[in-house]
Formats: structure tokens, sequence, C-alpha cells
């Protein structure tokens, strides 16, 4: 099973832009370097907006950076964020905007359990859902 995603948990407000909520949840942090050319690197998350209530899938784009720390002696491998965002996908289901996470998770690392929109009750349910917890 992959993780549970509860509608509930984007209720508040992210200080930093009050525009979407501060929850988030996060896919992945990077795609493998094969696809940096037709793709570039990214991390893929959602988040949800306010005005139109829509379930945002968005990718954040950073560059691949290697460096050599001489002091450790080893080949450091880190990216570096690009401050670029592109919102890829919307939907005001949240089944719906999971599904095609799920698709674009498989596209780039393979299959993994799908990640599911939460039932609000034990053991189905999100560690961020505050309906089943009342
Ligand atoms: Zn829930």
């Amino acid at each position: 099973m992959g993780i549970y995603v509860c509608e509930y948990s984007f209720k508040h407000p992210d200080p930093k832009d009050p525009t979407i909520a501060l929850h988030e949840v996060d896919f992945y942090a990077w795609i493998p370097a094969k696809f940096h050319q037709l793709t570039p690197n990214h991390a893929l998350s959602l988040r949800f907006r306010f005005a139109n209530k829509h379930f945002e899938i968005y990718r954040r784009f950073s560059r691949p950076v290697e460096f050599y720390d001489k002091r450790m002696g080893i080949l450091v491998q880190t990216s570096q964020d690009l401050g670029m965002e592109q919102v890829i996908y919307e939907s005001e289901d949240l089944g719906e905007a999971l599904a095609f996470a799920n698709g674009e998770y498989l596209k780039f690392h393979g299959k993994k359990e799908p990640d599911v929109v939460c039932q609000h009750k034990y053991p189905h349910m999100s560690s961020w859902c505050d309906k089943g917890k009342a």
C-alpha cells in the first residue's frame, strides 16, 4: 500500500503563500538521469489551491550537481533548486490527482503501491486525517 492522503488535511493556509494549503504531499525528489534530455530533473508534489479548490500536481525543477569533496575524498551528488515550478495537472477530485501522480511515478521510477484517498477510518487512514481521529 502507498500512502493515504486525506482531503481534510489541506485546511490551513501556508503562511508564506496563503493562496495554497500548508500541507503538501511529495511523491519523488528527482528523476533518473536517463530521462533528463526529454524532461528536466524535477521533484513532484501535490498541493491544494483555495481559490478554485483544485488539487494541483506540480513539478519543481532542479539541476543535478556533482562536486568532489577534497576533505572527505568523495564525489558528492546533490541538486540545485532552480526556483521554477510548473503545474502539470489539476482536479477538484483528490483521487484523480493521486491517480495522475501515481502515473508520473510509474513513468520515471517504476512500479510501486499507489497512493490513495483516505477513508477516514483505521487502518485505511492518513496520519494527517482529522476526521478519523474525531
Ligand atoms: Zn481522512
